[in-house]
């Protein structure tokens, strides 16, 4: 026996996690490259001076007034609202899948999805012994609806992961291919991961406004994007109550500490303030496209704040060549394709000078 005595499918896996690097422009990860202003800063110290007065309690176990608080802010997207039981949340939008797969998958059951897509899905399928099956999405990165219900039928999935918009392509999906993978799933769950959501175009609607038709649904969120607020891992979702009740039973005891739902509260609170940016990102991401096909490159159309561009024959000497120039993005994706993560207008302007000059002298 080897020592430690890990897993056997874990040996020589390395962790997942992207260069965590001190740079002065970092595009890699799709976080918000605006920090909260003083008056924010200054609630959430309260709010934690507070909740620091009872850390020898344990937190609310059920985060009653996170779920109600979060349930409103969800209502905004859609018109038959959301209710606090319809709510469930973990440390970032990625524990909670790993939850659903912990809950839903397991030995004997599998979890789909369709690449190029986020790399932690198999992870969370491997975590909870899940077995993995992966479709395709055709060259444009959209998803062949006719092809992608026939697997869904063949295989009946107990979790099917559908990102819109997709990671790392950007790729929107259309509400009616929501509702026909909501069908071909039968008893499955369809789990449409919404991390980046708020940065759709205008006229895509979010899948929150089909939980009602499809009681399979599930959508999940995050604070860690549009809401500016990585640091937090507070992410969510919204189903059927029954779905949430049943996550209960695979959940850590007071997984979410006072600190992060008291913090969670205070930003919520400043909510117009935390996404205020989004519309300023989205208009960025439409300029970056826009200026990177007009540079000769193909770029994906992208419905969140990054963009898949390429495709370059060396894109590890593109990204070394970037980062030479202070200017840190995403070696992810299919072969020859880099993600550029939106940042500031001045971000963007060094991102866009610093290509230019690889590009050039790669030529
Ligand atoms: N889903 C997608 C598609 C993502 O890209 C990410 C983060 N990169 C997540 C979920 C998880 O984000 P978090 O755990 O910060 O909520």
């Amino acid at each position: 026996m080897t020592f430690p005595p890990l897993r056997e499918e874990l040996r020589g896996l390395e962790p997942y996690g992207a260069p965590q690097l001190d740079v002065p422009v970092q595009l890699n990860v799709n976080e918000n490259p605006y920090g909260p202003s003083p008056a924010c800063v200054a609630d959430i110290a309260t709010a934690v001076a507070h909740a620091a007065t009872t850390l020898n309690r344990y937190p609310d176990r059920e985060f009653v007034e996170l779920r109600g608080a979060l349930a409103s802010y969800l209502s905004r997207d859609t018109p038959h609202g959301i209710a606090p039981e319809q709510v469930w949340a973990a440390n970032g939008s990625n524990e909670v899948m790993l939850q659903l797969l912990q809950a839903f998958g397991g030995p004997g059951r599998s979890a789909m999805s369709f690449a190029p897509t986020y790399s932690m899905y198999p992870e969370y399928a491997r975590d909870s012994v899940t077995e993995w099956v992966q479709g395709r999405r055709e060259d444009d990165f959209s998803i062949d609806l006719d092809a992608a219900a026939a697997l869904v039928r063949e295989k009946r999935p107990a979790v099917v992961l559908l990102p819109s918009p997709n990671n790392p392509t950007g790729t929107a999906l259309p509400p009616e291919a929501v509702g026909a993978l909501c069908e071909a799933a039968g008893e499955g769950l369809v789990v449409v991961d919404e991390a980046y959501g708020e940065f759709r175009r205008t006229g895509v609607p979010s899948a929150l406004e089909l939980l009602p038709t499809y009681r399979n649904l599930v959508v999940t969120r995050t604070m860690s994007k549009a809401f500016a607020a990585a640091g937090l891992r507070l992410g969510y979702l919204a189903a059927d109550p029954a779905i949430c009740d049943a996550i209960r039973v695979v959940r850590l005891p007071y997984h979410l500490s006072a600190v992060t739902q008291a913090t969670a509260l205070a930003a919520l609170r400043h909510a117009p303030e935390l996404l205020g940016k989004v519309d300023e990102l989205r208009a960025e991401r439409d300029d970056t496209v826009a200026w990177l096909r007009a540079q000769g490159h193909q770029v994906a159309d992208s419905d969140a704040n990054f963009a898949l561009f390429g495709t370059f024959p060396d894109r590890h000497a593109v990204w070394q060549g970037l980062l030479d120039r202070g200017v840190l993005i995403r070696e992810v994706g299919p072969e020859g394709w880099l993600r550029v993560s939106i940042g500031t207008a001045d971000e963007m302007k060094t991102f866009k000078q610093a290509l230019t000059e690889v590009t050039e002298e790669k030529s």
